[in-house]
């Protein structure tokens, strides 16, 4: 047994675990077959937040000096594409993703007149995120607080709004993309391998292309933290076809939720599930910084992503 062997077979029994027994033959038999580890790379990028500099523009230029290859744009660039992708193309930098949200909740409120402005919104989101050749928009069906829907409720709703919003979104190369959330800031949507069981439903409805469902999942590392029992078997259970976006964060541990590196948060093990599906979407930064020199602590924090990078 050669080491790609041995880790495909590894791999596979701890995917297998998460299944029902009936499915572990088939589980491991595609895991196997599915070992992508040649295609992968790192490619990161930022929200504008985290990224040092006195103003939008220095932000993007140091995003592009210290190896960013994409910008992760806020909300408010919607309605204002063209703009958004010339500043950043301007840096020398893609779009990676809008970074949405909720809406608000409601799209998912138990207040059912909330609900249709609600999906316009994001269609329009989803436009703009096309307009810029973005990989897609970042959703959160509903933070805590935001609807007396409950879980089965939610997931239901879903699936009867989501694969019209799926088709739309692909028909013009682009995706929803779930944010599954800790339990501290969402009861609905916590887990990677939830998100894309999700997605796995919506596309089956929607009948949308394996290349791009139009729906998908992203992992946030400071997320998970709480709530993965392992990161690489997160990332396998979503696979190259639903994981379409990553963020980048330490973990609970003071520092909390600060650069990479800063805490005790380990980024391998979940590197190793990227590698494993083959993953070349982006690593967006969406953390604070705990360290008194931002740009020294930019530069940092990257290079130790490198170095866990290497290690998976
Ligand atoms: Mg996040």
């Amino acid at each position: 047994m050669n080491r790609r062997d041995f880790f495909g077979a590894g791999a596979a029994m701890g995917l297998g675990m998460a299944l029902n027994s009936s499915t572990n033959f088939a589980a491991a038999q595609t895991t196997a077959e599915t070992d992508r580890r040649a295609e992968a790379k790192l490619r990161i990028s930022s929200q504008l937040g985290p990224a040092p500099g006195k103003n939008d523009a220095e932000k993007l230029a140091n995003m592009k000096k210290y190896g960013c290859e994409a910008v992760e744009y806020h909300g408010g660039c919607v309605g204002k594409g063209k703009e958004h992708k010339e500043m950043a193309n301007d840096a020398g930098l893609e779009v990676s993703v809008i970074c949405w949200g909720s809406c608000n909740g409601d799209l998912c409120s138990d207040v059912v007149e909330k609900r249709q402005p609600g999906i316009d919104a994001l269609k329009r989101a989803l436009e703009t995120a096309a307009e810029m050749e973005a990989r897609g928009v970042i959703y959160v069906p509903a933070f805590n607080g935001q609807t007396k829907l409950t879980n089965q409720e939610i997931r239901k709703l879903l699936l009867e709004f989501m694969p019209e919003v799926a088709k739309f979104a692909a028909s013009m190369n682009t995706a929803v993309i779930f944010e599954p959330l800790c339990r501290m800031e969402a009861f609905f949507l916590r887990q990677v391998a939830d998100g894309a069981s999700l997605c796995r439903d919506i596309q089956r409805i929607a009948g949308t292309s394996d290349d791009n469902p139009g729906i998908t999942v992203m992992g946030d590392f400071y997320h998970m933290d709480t709530e993965e029992a392992n990161d690489m078997g997160a990332f396998i259970c979503a696979g190259k076809k639903y994981l379409k976006h990553v963020h980048l964060a330490g973990g609970v541990s003071n520092p909390r939720r600060t650069f990479p590196g800063e805490n005790d948060r380990n980024y391998v093990d979940g590197f190793r599930g990227l590698k494993y599906i083959g993953y070349t979407d982006f690593c967006s930064f969406e953390c604070g910084c705990a360290g008194k020199d931002k740009e020294e602590a930019f530069k940092k924090t990257i290079a130790f992503l490198r170095e866990q990078w290497e290690k998976a």
